[in-house]
Parts: C-alpha cells; structure tokens; sequence
C-alpha cells in the first residue's frame, strides 16, 4: 500500500466512526426523547390521576356536606315534629245543656296539648259546596298540658248530627311572657302568628258525632 491508499483508507475508517457515532449519537437522543415523551406521558397520567383523586375528594367533600345538610334539615323536621302536638284522629266531643243560657243544647269539644302554645282556631264546614268557617273561643296563648274545653256549635231538637266538619287549629310556639320555660322551634316555620305568614302547625281535626 502507498501512502495514498493509506490515507484513503483512514478517512474510510474515520467516516465509517463518524457514521457509526452519528448513529448512536441519533439513539441515544431519540432514546431520550422516547423516554422524555414517556415520563411527560406518565407525569400527564399522575397530574390526571391527581385531578381525579381531587375530583373525587370535592365530590365526597360535597356529598358528606349535602349529607350534613340533609342531617340537619332532618333533624330540625323531626324537632318540628316533635314539638308539634299530636293529631287526636277525631275531636272528642259531647253533647250537653248549653251553658249560653238559651236551655238548648250545644256540642262541645276537648282538646289536650302537650305544652303551651300561641294558637288561633276556627270551626270548617261546607254549605252550598262552598267553604264557610267560624272562629272559636280560643285564648291567644293555650296552656298545656290540661285539658280545654271549647263551644263547637248550637244543636237543635232535631239535629242529628253537627254542621262543623272539622276544626282547624294553627298553632306557634309560645312567646315571652307566656310561660317561664320558653321553648322554640328551630325549622324555619312563622315563629309568632303576629306576622301573619301563616302557622307554624295546622291541625285540622274532624268532628264526628251522631245522636
Ligand atoms: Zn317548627
């Protein structure tokens, strides 16, 4: 071999390294990219799995809060219940001399509460299909637990049975003044009639009774 064969033949070897090392150098980085693409891909699947796992912590956090929420309103609508006197089903009534001095007779009803309450009442029927009602003679504040005896309706000789159909009874919790343990309800309902935004319990009892 000359010198120029010698020559030739090292940039050969030189080129086929070069070659060689630009082809490993060219691995070597798409491995890199390869493995930069896929822990940018697994990073993504944590940040994904991050936003799910907080996703899913709001969610809970929102549930247990519509569960707390739910609690309470349960627990304030059993307390309203609670504090609510209980239907009797029908009024307890009696037919007796009247005592409004006329020698007729009259129909009275008894109704006992539990506790004190702020009531208003009125007696229900219909005539001529259409709805008529009267007050009854229930004090502002009603005592309890004793029972109280109140006038429902004048009964003729003939009567057999009453024109009132039911009585309606709203009632609130009592107010200051009214009795030494004052208590309240804490559901939301009109705490006193003096607003006039309706009752805080309505009681609509049916008067049965046939002589
Ligand atoms: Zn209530």
């Amino acid at each position: 071999m000359d010198v120029s064969d010698w020559v030739t033949s090292i940039i050969a070897t030189l080129a086929l390294l070069l070659a060689g090392f630009t082809y490993l150098n060219q691995r070597r980085s798409t491995k890199t990219n390869e493995r930069t693409a896929e822990a940018g891909e697994r990073s993504a699947t944590a940040s994904e799995h991050a936003r799910t796992a907080a996703e899913r912590a709001a969610a809970a956090a929102e549930s247990s809060a519509r569960d707390a929420s739910t609690t309470a309103k349960l627990d304030t609508g059993r307390w309203h219940r609670e504090m609510g006197p209980e239907h009797p089903g029908v009024l307890d009534v009696e037919l007796r001399k009247s005592t409004l001095g006329d020698n007729g007779w009259g129909l009275f009803g008894k109704i006992t509460f539990p506790r004190g309450y702020r009531v208003d009442a009125h007696a229900a029927w219909r005539s001529d299909n259409r709805p008529v009602i009267r007050p009854l003679g229930f004090p502002v504040y009603l005592p309890g637990p004793q029972p109280f005896e109140f006038f429902v309706e004048r009964f003729s000789q003939d009567q057999t049975r009453p024109v009132v159909e039911e009585v309606v009874i709203h009632m609130w919790p009592p107010l200051d003044g009214d009795q030494p343990d004052l208590w309240s309800c804490p559901c939301g309902e009109p705490a006193s009639r003096e607003a006039d935004l309706g009752p805080h319990w309505e009681m609509r009892i049916p008067v049965k009774f046939e002589r």
